[in-house]
């Protein structure tokens, strides 16, 4: 049986708000948002994170940065915003299903 929490949000077994679906992401809103806008865009293959990407998943890697750019022409001016994509434990993941993080709304500290 799968455990993973975004695997049953993309099969609707478990609610989230929707912004976007396509026919390998989802994109919703975060639970507990780190900003105005905090969005997740995540692929409906599951994959761990990063380090799991096959070759035949460079489209899908593209289509997640591209997701971005959309998302980001539906916010105010200057449409700033950052992408966040942590990979492992160490790094802040907390859900082991790749996710990238899509921030929004407010000034980001610098790394
Ligand atoms: P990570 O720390 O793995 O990079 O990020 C996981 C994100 O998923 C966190 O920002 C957390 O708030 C969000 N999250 C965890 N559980 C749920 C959930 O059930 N629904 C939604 N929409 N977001 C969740
Ligand atoms: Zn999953």
């Amino acid at each position: 049986m799968n455990e993973c929490i975004f695997c049953k949000i993309i099969a609707k077994e478990i609610p989230s708000t929707l912004i976007e679906e396509t026919e390998d992401l989802i994109v919703i809103k975060d639970l507990y948002p780190k900003a105005s806008t905090h969005y997740l865009i995540i692929p409906k293959k599951h994959i761990a994170d990063i380090r799991e990407f096959e070759t035949t998943d460079s489209a899908l890697a593209g289509k997640m940065l591209m997701m971005a750019q959309k998302l980001s022409t539906a916010l105010p001016e200057p449409q700033a915003f950052r992408v966040v994509v942590n990979n492992g434990k160490e790094a802040g993941q907390c859900v082991f299903h790749l996710h990238m993080h899509f921030l929004a709304g407010k000034t980001m500290p610098e790394f």
